[in-house]
């Protein structure tokens, strides 16, 4: 039987996990899972909802594998853990799954088949993105990947004004309050629009430490964020060949 030591990680997107009521549903050659899923967890919560009147009565719901040749007897569901059957009951699941496949008639330990009606059921799939693509039509799935591009800037976006209001206000005043409000390069002095300025770019991975800020003007903070000013260590200068930014130091 198939198992993940045989199976090429290359096709580890197929990997399809469904649930059985019990031994015996998944025994009956061809019949369908209750629900499947992409995602083990999900098989397995749905599972436990829904088979109070199986687990241990009548018997154990199964969790089966698809690798992409079939089901596979897996994992037996009980009380409080799911039991990895292939490692636990090695004999098991051969038997279930030579039953289901055909290729032999020894029930031996299997109950009576469930009811027809009972296993001639529609999957409910868990988590339909992906798992069935060509029922998705084009506009479907450019709209999913479309909204699921814009959850993800919306969340970095989220992130990253929340990170400015944790820090800015904070570091602003410290910094400040170290080297007072005057623009470090050309010394205009105007509390009000005065700027706490990174010397190395919070993106280049610099710190929001009062070390690495210093107050400068709207003007200046800019021009030295365009690179026309630069950092020398000590203090702020024209780059070279950049035209001059007013205020001229000393002029303000
Ligand atoms: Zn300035």
């Amino acid at each position: 039987m198939a198992d993940e030591d045989d199976f090429s990680p290359r096709d580890a997107g197929a990997i399809k996990f469904g649930w059985w009521k019990t031994n015996e549903h998944f025994s009956a050659p061809g019949s369908k899972p209750e629900a499947v899923s992409r995602s083990r967890d999900l098989v397995e919560d749905d599972l436990r909802e829904r088979t109070d009147e199986y687990g241990g009565s009548v018997g154990w719901p199964v969790i089966a594998v698809d690798f992409g040749r079939g089901w596979q007897y897996a994992y037996r569901a009980q009380t409080t853990r799911l039991v990895d059957v292939r490692e636990e009951s090695p004999g098991q699941p051969s038997k279930y799954q030579g039953v289901r496949d055909e290729k032999t008639s020894n029930r031996g330990g299997l109950r009576e088949m469930p009811p027809r009606d009972e296993l001639d059921i529609t999957p409910r799939d868990l988590d339909v993105s992906g798992l069935f693509p060509s029922s998705v039509d084009e506009s479907e799935s450019d709209l999913a990947a479309a909204i699921s591009v814009g959850d993800e800037i919306e969340r970095r976006y989220a992130e990253r004004i929340v990170n400015q209001r944790l820090h800015q206000p904070e570091i602003r005043r410290l910094t400040l309050a170290h080297y007072g409000t005057a623009c470090t390069y050309c010394g205009q002095d105007v509390p009000e629009i005065v700027e706490a300025a990174h010397l190395i770019a919070d993106s280049e991975g610099g710190a929001a430490s009062v070390e690495n800020m210093r107050p400068m003007c709207p003007n200046h903070h800019r021009a030295y964020d365009a690179g026309l000013l630069v950092w020398d260590g000590d203090r702020f200068g024209p780059a070279d060949g950049a035209p001059p930014v007013g205020p001229a130091p000393g002029t303000a």
